[in-house]
């Protein structure tokens, strides 16, 4: 059956179509003058002093574990509900994921339990804006200060959301975004690290073009075991043609939101919403099945895919997942984050969503919940 409605898309205008064809003409295809602005502009719209982008979030993750001198021996705590590259980046640099759990009322990492995780090899916290809801990281903030760890905020949900009259990207140490199509906004591929220290700017951008520090006439050194993760020009540009349009997409992500809380807080076989806070971003919109509705999951999502409507499930925790396995992470680590697993599915929200889908979405639930016997009916 073919899903007629996503769970999530881009948003592209002629004005994007624009932007990219103009640097398509230009002199610079790869990492350029686009890049230069749309950095300054993103660092602008979030209130930090520098930001790095990156050919994808995964790349953004990995430098900010590089920035944070995360090395073998070392670990980091985080969250098991959130895309496996939070965890697999840092593996990458050979530091090891250490899952605490979650708070299940918002599906952010707890802060008691990841207080609970810290042990004297523990270098970094990494808490996932889970659905674009900012995470506690006011808490995380006083517990990275009080044992010296780093804050690497994995926001790649949460661009354009909010937080005690901030924008995310100017709260953490290090705040990491990704620009895939189904994010706040796209690049196409790409991703970004946000930052306040000069010192993590650098190593950040060391890590992106090979470990390169500095060059002067011929002579450029090579420092440190980096990469290529540049964006191109190409994409930059479409980054600021997007980054101009940004508010006004979270604005209809939130009357989304508000739309399907009106239509289903009545309902009792569901839970509360997750998240349930104006200042998200809200990549996502999770309901949870109460009760012994949860054993039905499978037949919910699987009616819903055949009326074309493309759910989806965020996430299966991280350890779940066979490589994690392989490497000794065993099920029943994260009891919260496995129930909450187990509960949740995920309904299509992006801004070109009209109103008239978003009605056959609730309409399809109801339905689906009707055949199953659990009727819709009022708390
Ligand atoms: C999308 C995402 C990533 C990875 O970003 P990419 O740009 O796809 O590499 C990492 N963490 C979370 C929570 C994400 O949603």
């Amino acid at each position: 059956m073919t899903v007629r409605i996503p769970y999530g898309r881009q948003t592209i205008d002629e004005a994007d179509i624009r932007a990219v064809s103009e640097t398509l003409r230009s002199d610079w295809l790869t990492q350029g003058p686009k890049v230069e602005e749309f950095e300054r502009e993103l660092a602008a719209y979030c209130g930090a002093k520098h930001a790095v982008v990156f050919a994808n979030g995964t790349a953004a993750l990995q430098a900010a574990y590089f920035a944070a001198d995360l090395k073998s021996g070392d670990e980091f705590v985080t969250s098991p509900i959130t895309f496996a590259s939070t965890a697999t980046a840092g593996l990458w640099q050979g530091a090891k994921p250490v899952f605490a759990d979650i708070d299940p009322t918002t599906g952010n990492l707890d802060h008691d339990s990841c207080l609970r995780h810290l042990t004297p090899k523990t270098r970094a916290i990494v808490p996932v804006d889970f659905g674009g809801r900012p995470a506690d990281l006011a808490a995380f903030k006083r517990l990275a200060k009080a044992k010296g760890l780093v804050l690497i905020e994995d926001a790649c949900h949460a661009l354009g959301a909010d937080l005690a009259k901030r924008k995310i990207g100017s709260v953490s140490d290090m705040t990491v975004f990704s620009f895939h199509p189904v994010k706040s906004i796209t690049t196409g591929e790409g991703g970004a690290v946000l930052t306040d220290d000069a010192g993590f700017r650098e190593k950040l951008s060391e890590f992106r073009t090979h470990g390169i520090k500095r060059s002067e006439d011929w002579l450029y050194a090579v420092e440190s075991q980096g990469l290529n993760y540049r964006l191109t020009d190409m994409q930059a540009a479409l980054g600021l043609s997007q980054l101009a349009k940004l508010d006004g997409f979270i604005a209809r992500r939130r009357e989304i939101a508000r739309r399907y809380d009106e239509a289903f807080n009545s309902w009792a076989e569901l839970e509360p919403r997750v998240g349930a806070v104006e200042d998200s971003a809200w990549h996502l919109y999770v309901i949870r099945l109460r009760g012994a509705l949860a054993s039905k999951r499978r037949d919910i999502f699987q009616a819903m895919r055949r009326a074309g409507i493309g759910v989806q499930v965020h996430y299966i925790p991280v350890y779940f997942h066979p490589f994690y396995e392989r490497l000794g992470y065993k099920k029943g680590l994260c009891p919260k984050a496995e129930d909450f697993y187990s509960r949740i599915i995920s309904l299509p929200i992006y801004p070109g969503l009209a109103r008239a889908q978003q009605d056959e979405v609730i309409a399809a639930l109801r339905k689906t919940l009707d055949a199953l016997g659990a009727k819709a009916h009022a708390r």
